[in-house]
């Protein structure tokens, strides 16, 4: 089959070098305009300038920097996540491709809020680029402009859990905190690229009206479902770690809170029947986990309250196309969460025990 082909290429070659050399000559300037329309075509901008390189920690925050580069009529850039969204992202190992990666990076993008603690900052340190340490002109840190829930008050101490001493750092679940994130990191992109600065605003507007109409269409899916079944404030849920805080928030979802006792420390076996206990109680409907989340511990509390628990993802998959980009994911839950609470009600509630 492949000496077919080629044989079927032949006369296309053949009829190119049997013409006469001034036509060939035309033939070659009319082949060089038409690879010179091509490229600009690929390329985003033909200004000449080098593309801002985009590093993010959390794959939600690539797919914004996209989206606020404008596509091909936009601003270049090169874009990537450290993350794939299977990791737990308190808990990363520093790679050395990451430290590489980060090396090359014009702007490192970060959730912040003690996020990413245990590992970017080694990351920054080893890959010695002044620009995007902590501070820098190169370092992006979306958390510091978002409302950030369960905000200590107070001294902030250790006691309140290793990794969420200043606050629920997992906003990126909320279409409405990602609005927050979204014009923060224009204002960092626009920091490095000023000729591109009214560009990048515009894209953050369209951005701000895609997240705005994605929250209102799911709010009011679940909301008439929710009527429907009756269910109303009676409707609680569970977490096992603080990850799905802002989702829940941002659906008018009630959470009675974490079996976690503090965040970032796997719960005792006390911990986990007090948990259970509790949840029976509240008539939890009920507890999600994120998959990178000990199953056994989750099994273990259905088995002590009789609530169930689910396990998803809690950022973006970047090798999942049905899980790869914030409306599919947001997506996801709303699904989920409607068709959890569609069983729940054929379930009778317990109450007081
Ligand atoms: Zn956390």
């Amino acid at each position: 089959m492949k000496e077919e082909r080629a044989l079927d290429f032949n006369p296309i070659f053949k009829s190119i070098f049997e013409v006469p050399r001034a036509s060939r000559y035309r033939l070659n300037t009319w082949l060089v305009i038409g690879a010179l329309c091509a490229s600009s075509w690929l390329s985003p901008v033909a200004s000449g300038e080098e593309p801002l390189r985009i590093v993010t920690t959390l794959p939600e925050f690539a797919e914004m920097a996209r989206e606020l580069s404008g596509g091909e009529a936009g601003l270049r850039v090169e874009v990537e996540a450290l993350l794939r969204g299977n990791e737990d992202p308190h808990f990363v190992e520093a790679l050395p491709s990451f430290v590489k990666r980060a090396s090359r990076a014009d702007l490192i993008v970060s959730a912040g809020l003690e996020l990413e603690n245990a590992w970017l900052s080694k990351v920054l340190a080893k890959s010695g680029h002044a620009q995007v340490q902590v501070g820098g002109p190169g370092y992006c840190e979306l958390g510091s402009a978002v409302e950030v829930l369960q905000k200590p008050q107070g001294p902030i101490t250790r006691a309140m859990g290793d990794v969420h001493a200043s606050g629920n750092p997992h906003f990126y679940l909320s279409p409405l905190h990602l609005i927050s994130a979204g014009r923060r990191l224009g204002d960092c992109m626009a920091r490095l690229r000023p000729g591109s600065a009214q560009k990048i605003a515009a894209q953050v507007i369209l951005f701000e009206k895609r997240m705005t109409s994605l929250h209102q269409d799911l709010l009011s899916k679940l909301a008439t479902v929710v009527q429907s079944l009756g269910a109303g404030a009676s409707v609680r849920f569970m977490e096992y770690h603080q990850d799905f805080t802002y989702l829940f928030a941002a659906y008018r979802l009630h959470s009675i809170g974490a079996i976690e006792e503090k965040p970032g420390v796997p719960p005792s076996a006390a911990r986990i029947a007090k948990a259970a206990q509790w949840a029976t109680a509240e008539g939890v409907r009920v507890a999600l986990a994120a998959t990178h989340h000990p199953a056994s511990t989750m099994t273990k509390f259905s088995e002590l309250s009789g609530v169930p628990h689910r396990r998803w993802p809690v950022m973006l998959q970047s090798g999942d196309v049905k899980l790869d980009r914030i409306e599919k994911l947001q997506r996801f839950y709303i699904e989920q969460l409607i068709e959890v609470l569609k069983q729940s009600v054929t379930q009778p509630e317990v109450k007081g025990r």
